[in-house]
């Protein structure tokens, strides 16, 4: 393989920015993950409380579990249940209902196995954001990308307009760094403002590997 891009930046340490960095990563490829929040994992992240009395709970407050019915994503999580980061979860599944405190709506068993994290769902991008290859920048908000011409290399800066670096492939994993929705929901612009010039070579890895959304895209804009 003789890549274009040597060094690149991933923005989002969620799973599908978690999965892309492993995957580059291992093709040679020089990976800084920038992740705003503090910790890996977005929406399967996972959350420490303390109870009244002193008790330490801890809850994944995003995806419960995940299944997969995709050959390739089969065998990526054998590879991460070999390393003890997933289990296959063989009990019933059940819908809280809040007003009469008991759980309902029990699932029957499914078609495909379901997966959870061990302990958390974060588990898997906790251990792919360490893999070798990657440096992993946490509490880093991205807040522009622009693209320097003559050093053939995307500059990043964070909101508060520190410097991040330079890198020649930038992978965004959250849509809604750039997406208008942002804008409709909060009445600001979207964190990541992007200066582009002619020809640039913008590379927008998406890897999603859940059930619903069950495609890879590889786009040269
Ligand atoms: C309550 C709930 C239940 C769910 N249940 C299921 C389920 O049962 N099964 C299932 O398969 N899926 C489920 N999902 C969906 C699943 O959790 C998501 O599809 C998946 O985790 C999304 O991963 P992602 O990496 O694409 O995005 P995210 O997890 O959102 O990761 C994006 C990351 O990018 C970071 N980021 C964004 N902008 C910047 C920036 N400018 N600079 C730095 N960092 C940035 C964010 O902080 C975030 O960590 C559920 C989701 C929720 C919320």
């Amino acid at each position: 393989m003789n890549p274009i891009a040597t060094k690149v930046a991933v923005i989002g340490a969620g799973i599908s920015g978690a999965v892309c960095a492993s995957s580059l990563a291992k093709n040679g490829i020089s990976v800084t993950i920038f992740e705003s929040a503090r910790g890996p994992g977005g929406r399967m992240s996972r959350r420490r409380e303390t109870s009244e009395d002193e008790r330490e709970l801890y809850f994944d407050h995003g995806a419960p579990y995940f299944t997969s019915t995709n050959n390739d994503v089969e065998e990526m999580i054998r590879g991460w249940e070999a390393r003890g980061l997933v289990a296959e979860w063989k009990q019933n599944f059940g819908s809280f209902d809040f007003n009469t405190k008991k759980f309902v709506n029990f699932e029957k068993e499914g078609l495909s196995k379901k997966y959870v994290g061990i302990p958390g769902m974060n588990s898997i991008c906790r251990a792919l954001c360490q893999e070798p290859g990657i440096e992993s920048k946490f509490g880093v908000m991205v807040g522009r990308l622009e693209w320097l011409e003559n050093e053939d290399s995307w500059s990043l800066t964070d909101v508060n307009g520190q410097d991040l670096g330079m890198f020649n492939g930038v992978v965004a994993s959250d849509k809604s760094t750039f997406s208008q929705r942002f804008t409709q929901v909060t009445g600001k612009p979207p964190p990541l403002g992007i200066s582009i010039t002619n020809n640039f070579y913008l590379y927008l890895f998406l890897f999603i590997y859940f059930d619903w959304f069950l495609q890879s895209l590889s786009q040269k804009l």
